[in-house]
């Protein structure tokens, strides 16, 4: 199921993956939204994966500056943890 917010009244919608692009009407108060292709995480827990990937772009970056390959490997674990968050 695919999670996301109504533009009209901000209530809490989901639909199955089968009906991405597809129009969704609103439980709430009868909008028609198309739904996205993924989850929209919402509040504080998007906030915590934003910092997490932006930290471990931004290592990855130095990293690859400094040509050092543990850090690069530390920071891709880190994107990679970022990305199963953002799944959940
Ligand atoms: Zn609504």
């Amino acid at each position: 199921m695919i999670q996301f917010k109504c533009r009209a009244c901000a209530g809490t919608m989901q639909a199955p993956a089968s009906r991405v692009g597809a129009g969704e009407k609103c439980p709430i108060c009868g909008a028609t939204m198309a739904v996205p292709e993924s989850s929209v995480p919402i509040g504080r827990a998007m906030l915590c994966v934003a910092m997490l990937v932006g930290s471990g772009l931004f290592a990855f970056v130095m990293a690859m500056r400094e040509q050092n390959l543990a850090a690069i490997i530390v920071a891709q674990l880190g994107i990679i943890a970022a990305t199963l968050l953002l799944r959940h």
